[in-house]
């Protein structure tokens, strides 16, 4: 059987299939980054940039074709390319194009926060491991705070953030740069489990940060490790020689005992974590500290993440950029390249960075004039994307089918028996699909810290009977943070549960979707009153909701008993033909009354 040709063509010559033959391939999404240009994304999406800047003109953009492309010319841009398209920052674009190229993947040296209740030995620790294992210690130099050290065992490097305490890692994380690897829990085996060791872990725990737990002070006659065991399985926390997950070094941070031991636990939980870098992308890194200092100007302290960092590049971080005119390590020693793990102070802002903002090496200075000055007109907003936040509100609008939920909720009230009524209570609100997580509950004022863990683990902050300073509200704006105050339990437990009904309850929209008239009334024996009908319009079908409407007003709403198209039940019934309507359960109808039919549907709110 001979098959169609479409076309006679030239026998020798190349057969080429004309376009009409295969059904245009949908082009796939096309990956913008910030940086880009009108012309370079005109480019990619080959489309002649003419056609992009008459289409954003068209839109109220007037933009010349070396014009930075941005989220409001993306709209237009899509119009013009048809296609679908995907704006990304150049931080994003970077780490995207690190993790893509999987053979050049190596691993890095774990990030380690050391955390812990005030006096149970964080400084202590930190100086100790400091004091003997700094990496280039041979080179002298006077221990400068960087914001992080090196240091080496067995080889191998471990990189440690010089800030303990939770505030500096909540702080970095609620700017979206979770630096952080591993948490060293310090606890004091005199003292046991505090406060602070318990914010610690509930900060952990919220950033998904695995725990080593350092029960310090060991050589104290009074240290009780078991009960610090006891107290830490308490936490959810039970350690390896009590059956548990958790790994437990037995320290003394002033006499230096176990100290290896811990580094040791430390590697290993890097390497399950299989911890990699690619060190061929431009450099890619996380500002920890600022500052403007009087000799060098504006300093930023930067972790190394991806790439090497070499002294000379360009870079840019939020909307700070610059020329990396001198780098220097933990020693104050010049250097000429950092690569990922190091931290490194760069001289050569132009302005102080912002901590917790990423440090992005771009290809020269111009082009990182030119996007920072562009965030800054943007409304500043570099990477990290700001996460969207939880308020009880916007909980109401979060439908996702099926799946369940979870509403983050941090806790203060006045008086320690408070907080213990409202950790067990507010749990015990939840449905199957609202999970109800207590992310952090204590006494006092509503603070920086509970701001900050608020804006970075979505969570609510609940005060009951607490202060917020004007600050701290502040704050909280700023960061997105819903803060809600009460003095009466049954308001607050009333307000939650709303919130958890309105996750589940789904949002209904109705979708009319056709009208007929009733042009006469026939009474059918065992079947009643059936309105013989002409569809107006759109369709009736059988399993459509109605309403009967007289003179435009609604005088019955319900469901059709039976549709019929010349005497034969039918699903459905067109504009233009005619059909009998039997209403479940409704007389009162009469000739030129209008059924209108719709369907409800389960829709996400929008
Ligand atoms: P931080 O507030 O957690 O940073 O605690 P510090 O490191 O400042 O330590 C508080 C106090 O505990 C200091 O007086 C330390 O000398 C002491 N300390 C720290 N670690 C140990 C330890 O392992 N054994 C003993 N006996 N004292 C310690």
């Amino acid at each position: 059987m001979n098959k169609p040709t479409p076309k006679k063509t030239a026998p020798k010559k190349p057969v080429k299939a004309p376009a009409a033959a295969a059904p245009p391939k949908p082009l796939p999404k096309l990956i913008l980054s910030e940086g880009m240009t009108i012309k370079d994304a005109a480019n990619a999406a080959e489309i002649k940039p003419k056609a992009l800047l008459d289409r954003l003109s068209s839109a109220g953009l007037e933009m010349g074709t070396n014009d930075l492309l941005d989220e409001s010319s993306i709209a237009a841009f899509v119009k013009a390319a048809k296609r679908e398209v995907e704006y990304i920052k150049l931080e994003q674009a970077v780490r995207n194009l690190a993790e893509s190229d999987e053979k050049a993947l190596v691993t890095r040296p774990p990030v380690v926060t050391i955390m812990g209740h005030v006096d149970h030995g964080k400084t202590t620790l930190l100086d100790n491991i400091r004091s003997s294992r700094l990496v280039d210690k041979e080179f002298g130099g006077i221990t400068q705070h960087i914001g992080a050290y090196r240091v080496h065992h067995k080889n191998r490097n471990i990189t440690f953030i010089d800030t303990p305490g939770h505030e500096a890692f909540t702080q970095l994380r609620a700017r979206g740069a979770g630096v952080t690897d591993i948490v060293v829990l310090v606890v004091a085996a005199d003292d046991g489990i505090m406060p602070q060791t318990k914010e610690a872990i509930n900060h952990a725990l919220a950033a998904d940060v695995p725990i080593i737990v350092a029960i310090n002070k060991i050589d104290k006659p009074e240290a009780n490790v078991d009960r610090v065991k006891q107290q830490l399985s308490k936490e959810d926390l039970l350690v390896e020689d009590w059956g548990g997950k958790t790994i437990s070094v037995e320290i003394s941070a002033t006499e230096g005992k176990n100290i290896e031991d811990l580094l040791e636990m430390i590697l290993l939980l890097g390497d399950i974590q299989d911890l990699k870098t690619n060190p061929k992308v431009p450099a890619q890194g996380v500002v920890l500290e600022s500052k403007m200092d009087p000799q060098k100007g504006p300093i930023g302290s930067v972790l190394i993440r991806h790439g090497v960092l070499e002294q000379g590049q360009a870079f840019l971080s939020g909307t700070s950029f610059g020329r990396a005119r001198a780098l220097f390590d933990e020693k104050g020693q010049s250097m000429k390249a950092a690569a990922a793990g190091v931290p490194v102070e760069v001289m050569g802002f132009q302005t102080v960075p912002q901590a917790g903002d990423l440090f992005q090496v771009v290809s020269d200075l111009p082009t990182a004039k030119k996007i920072a000055e562009h965030r800054v007109l943007q409304d500043r907003k570099p990477e990290p994307v700001v996460q969207e936040r939880a308020t009880l509100d916007e909980l109401f609008k979060k439908i996702e089918d099926g799946q369940p939920k979870e509403l983050n909720l941090i806790v203060k009230a006045d008086v320690h028996g408070s907080v213990e009524v409202l950790a067990d209570l507010l749990p015990s609100l939840a449905t199957e699909k609202v999970l109800i997580k207590v992310v952090h509950a204590a006494t006092g004022p509503i603070s920086e810290a509970d701001v900050l863990l608020a804006s970075a683990s979505r969570a609510v902050i609940i005060g009951y009977n607490a202060r917020v300073l004007p600050k701290i509200a502040d704050l909280a704006a700023r960061e997105n943070v819903e803060i809600r105050l009460y003095t009466i339990i049954y308001q607050l437990t009333d307000d939650i549960k709303k919130a958890v009904i309105g996750l589940l309850d789904p949002v209904i929209r109705e979708t009319v979707i056709g009208h007929a008239e009733i042009r006469k009334v026939f009474q059918i024996p065992k079947i009643g009153l059936v309105a013989g009908c002409y569809v107006t319009d759109g369709r009736i079908a059988r399993n459509a909701d109605i309403r009967v409407l007289r003179n435009r007003e609604v005088i019955h709403q319900g469901r059709i008993s039976s549709l019929k198209h010349v005497k034969e039940n039918v699903n459905e019934v067109k504009k233009d033909y005619e059909c009998g309507i039997g209403l479940d359960r409704f007389k009162d109808i009469q000739p030129r009354d209008v059924i209108e039919a719709f369907i409800r549907e389960k829709v996400r709110p929008t």
